[in-house]
This record gives C-alpha cells, structure tokens and sequence, in this order.
C-alpha cells in the first residue's frame, strides 16, 4: 500500500519470478484468476470456431469454458474410475483432424497420468494445456505439475491451497507463448512502459494486481508449510475412514506426488449421499457433492449441445458418489476426529 505502484510493478515481477523457480518452468505470467488463465492460453494457441479441445467432463466448469469463450467446441474424454483424471485411452479415442489441444485437469490435488497424455500428444503433435489450479506442488514422475505442457495454468482463489484472495499463474516454456500470453493479459500492449497506448492485437485486462501479488509471495514462503500440514490431515481422515465400510478414501498414485486441494471420499451406491450431507448439516458439519453435477450435465452444456446422462459413465457414477469432507489449512485433530465419528453416525 506505500509503494508508488499498485499495478505492474516490482511485486508482480517478483512474483512470477519465485513462482517460475518454484515450478521449474521459465516463464510465468501473473493474471486474475485461473479462469482468465485458462482463457489466455486457449487464446494463446490460436483456438478457432470448429476446432476442437480433449478435456475432462469431471471438473470445475472453467476448465471447459476456456474452450467456449474461444467459440471452440469441448471434446469430453471419460475418466479413471480410481483418480478421477482424464483417462488416456479415453483421449485417444476422441482425436480427430479438427483436434487443436488436449488439456487435462489434475483433480483435487492429484496428477493426471501425463506419461501416456504426452506419449499420445507427441504422436499427434498436438499441444496440452494443464489445468494445474488444484495442484500447487503436485508431482508425477518425480516432475512437477505444469512442466509438461506447452503452457499450465494455476489458481490462488480464496480455497485453494495458497491465495491472493483472487487471483491466477500461467506458466510456459515458450517464449513466444510467454509473450503472447503477457501482452493479451495487458489489453495487447507489446511492452508496459513504452508506447503505452499502442495495442497491437486485441486484448484483455487480466493483469495480476501488486497487492494480490504481495499476498502471493507471502503466502509462497509459507507453501511448504502448507502442504506438509495439509498432508498430515488428509493422513489423519485416511487414519479413520480407511477400513469403514460404504467409503473409500482418495487414490493416491504410486507414482505421484499428491498436493491435497480437497479431501474428496466416495460412497457406497447403498449410501444415500443426500441424506449423509443433511445429516452432517444437522451436527453443524457442511460437506459437498464435489463435482456434481459434472460439466456435461451443467443446464447450459445440455443445451449447447445436447449431452445426456449416460454420456461419460464413469465420471457421473463418480460424481454422484463422491462427498468432500471439510479441509483447511490448520484443521485440528479433534475436529477431523467429530467429522469421522458424525461420518459414521452418518451412514449408519
Ligand atoms: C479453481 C479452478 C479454476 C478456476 O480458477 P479461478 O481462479 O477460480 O478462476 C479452474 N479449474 C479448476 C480445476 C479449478 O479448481
């Protein structure tokens, strides 16, 4: 608030510096949001109407929206019923001539399956946009989240793992992406000082404010911190809930590195998810039906274009049994403890 910039100053620099080092990627562009990210780098890949982009029908709605703001159409790929990622097969199956990007999604914390997303983005020389927004920190083969592809996006909403309150990071390993995506966020201007008033292409007003961006290196020194601790609770709910009966606690990949976004437990089909949240509701314990319904069956994507139940089998038998529990930052032992136990209440 003292400095003499509130907008595209030192802060924001800083910022996409500590963030470029932290995910190892070597270049980063601070925006608004993950949605204004997400935005950007559909934009930043030329998406024209008719072109097509393969992603996950299990996700927040942005993810898929990109694509519409580009009046390009969504290709939906099925998921893996234990990640509840993108499934790879799925992907190959729905490449087509008009196919311009794979963007997979790393739900909850945990890495989409990139080996065989790359492998099969390599053979179609095709480019992948990660929606890395839930999955600061997250790793697969040892490499973080958001080096994969040719751009990545990252958000620091109010209930991700790190916040600007609002607020998003593209990252890129193209220069030519990096200035691209720069200059859109900057309502087209090639460069912020000079020629200010010159607007090369059209653009946008996504920039990164510096006090978001203040937040943001704060909130950096402390992630660390912040995912060991949210490890430790998502370890504490496993503690209590692996061995009962009607759930099944999150997957964790073997291969991967899982960051912990949301705390997201499936229930038994003999389980009535409406009446275990109402019951929760009842003790004072608010939980969600996270992601439901999914994209395709969002009232506006049915219309658009005609999805029914039945389309994408197991994302909607995921999504019509999963149930996010509550997880922050700092949850105290005691308090998972009276989730679990009212959980268990709960069900029977
Ligand atoms: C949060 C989120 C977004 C959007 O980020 P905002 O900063 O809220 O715009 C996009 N995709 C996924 C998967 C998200 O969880």
């Amino acid at each position: 608030m003292k400095s003499d910039r509130l907008s595209l100053g030192s802060k924001l620099k800083e910022f996409e510096k500590e963030f470029s080092k932290l995910i190892g990627s070597p270049y980063a562009i601070g925006v608004t949001n993950g949605t204004s990210g997400l935005h950007l780098c559909m934009k930043s890949i030329d998406l024209k109407p008719g072109d097509e982009v393969i992603t996950s029908p299990f996700s927040f709605i942005s993810s898929s929206n990109c694509i519409l703001f580009c009046n390009a159409k969504p290709v939906f790929a099925d998921i893996d019923s234990k990640t509840y990622n993108i499934d790879p097969e799925q992907i190959a199956q729905k490449i087509t001539n008009k196919t311009k990007a794979i963007l997979p999604v790393h739900v909850f914390g945990q890495p989409c399956d990139m080996k065989s997303i790359m492998e099969i983005a390599y053979e179609h020389d095709i480019p992948v946009v990660e929606d890395a927004c839930e999955s600061i920190g997250a790793e697969y083969d040892g490499k973080k989240v958001g080096t994969f592809g040719l751009s990545a996006v990252f958000s620091f909403y109010a209930n991700k793992q790190i916040t600007t309150a609002e607020g998003g990071m593209i990252v890129t390993k193209d220069e030519k992406i990096y200035k691209l995506c720069k200059s859109l966020s900057n309502q087209g201007r090639d460069n912020d000082d000079l020629n200010w008033l010159i607007h090369n292409r059209l653009g946008y007003n996504y920039r990164l404010d510096e006090l978001s961006c203040a937040l943001g290196l704060a909130q950096l020194r402390k992630l660390d911190f912040i995912l060991k601790n949210r490890e430790q609770i998502a370890k504490e709910y496993n503690k209590h809930l692996s061995k009962v009966d009607g759930i099944t606690v999150p997957f964790v990949d073997p291969d991967a590195k899982h960051t912990w976004f949301l705390y997201v437990i499936k229930l038994d089909s003999s389980i009535s998810r409406n009446k275990t949240i109402e019951y929760l509701r009842s003790k004072g314990i608010e939980t969600k039906a996270y992601f439901f319904p999914p994209i395709h069956l969002q009232p506006f994507y049915k219309e658009m274009f005609g999805f029914k139940n039945g389309d994408f089998p197991i994302c909607e038998e995921v999504s019509n049994s999963v149930l996010a529990l509550p997880f922050f930052t700092g949850m105290e032992k005691s308090d998972i403890e009276v989730v679990c136990r009212t959980l268990e209440e709960a069900i029977k």
